[in-house]
């Protein structure tokens, strides 16, 4: 019996995307001929209130991805209208589909190393496993915790469903929504942002406050 295709899922708050987030997207669907599932937080679930609105941060998601064919954009955060901690939404997906469907949960290095503070953070790997990518610009404990795990070059026929960490081997890239927020309140030039992101950012005035850049 063959296993059925991976789920890959990339959740994180986009606020906004950028071109850290559309560098792992591109390389999990190149690397690993994966469709991606982005999953937009409806809410920071570990910061306080974003400034800009949810809506503003999925519209701005589906522009930069509108042109990715291998990437969905998942609103299920959306649908349920309020934040949903990860181990409930790989809860859901677990239960959509086949029990011996792998999922993957892609988080950067960063992420990782903030795990324990996560709702449930010991029963996520019953779920699903868990694809680590580097993260530039990183020191200190969160840092360089990745090349331990095993690299992911493929995804089996004979994966198992959950319980793994392996990590993505791609060049990352140094940047972060919290200094996009930052540069953008300061008016200051912004590299890593897609042109439409930018654009759209523009037409609606957004990240001009000066809380913009609070972590
Ligand atoms: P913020 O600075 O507001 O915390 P962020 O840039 O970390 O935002 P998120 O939307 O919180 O972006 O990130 C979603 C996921 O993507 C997280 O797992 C995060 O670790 C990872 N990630 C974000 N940017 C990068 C990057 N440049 N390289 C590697 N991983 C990244």
């Amino acid at each position: 019996m063959s296993t059925p295709s991976a789920e890959v899922v990339f959740g994180g708050t986009f606020d906004p995307v950028h071109e850290g987030h559309l560098t792992i997207t591109r390389a999990l669907v190149c690397q690993l001929g994966v469709l991606v599932r982005m999953l937009p937080a409806y809410l920071p679930g570990h910061r306080g209130a974003c400034d800009v609105s949810p809506e503003h941060r999925l519209a701005m998601l589906e522009l930069a991805t509108k042109d990715m064919s291998h990437v969905v954009i998942d609103r299920f955060e959306y649908e349920a209208g309020r934040s949903v901690p990860t181990i409930e939404v790989l809860q859901h997906l677990r239960q959509a589909r086949s029990p011996r469907t792998p999922i993957f949960f892609v988080l950067g290095e960063d992420a990782l190393a903030d795990l324990p503070n996560w709702v449930d953070s010991e029963h996520l790997l019953g779920l699903a496993h868990f694809l680590v990518v580097p993260r530039a610009g990183l020191s200190g404990q969160a840092g360089g915790s990745v090349a331990r795990y095993p690299q992911l070059q493929k995804i089996e026929d004979n994966m198992i469903p959950s319980g793994g960490i392996y990590r993505l081997e791609f060049d990352a890239i140094d940047v972060s929504a919290t200094r996009v927020r930052a540069q953008l309140s300061n008016h200051e030039p912004v590299r890593d942002l897609p042109f439409e992101v930018q654009a759209y950012i523009s037409q609606h005035k957004l990240y001009q406050g000066d809380e913009a850049g609070r972590p």
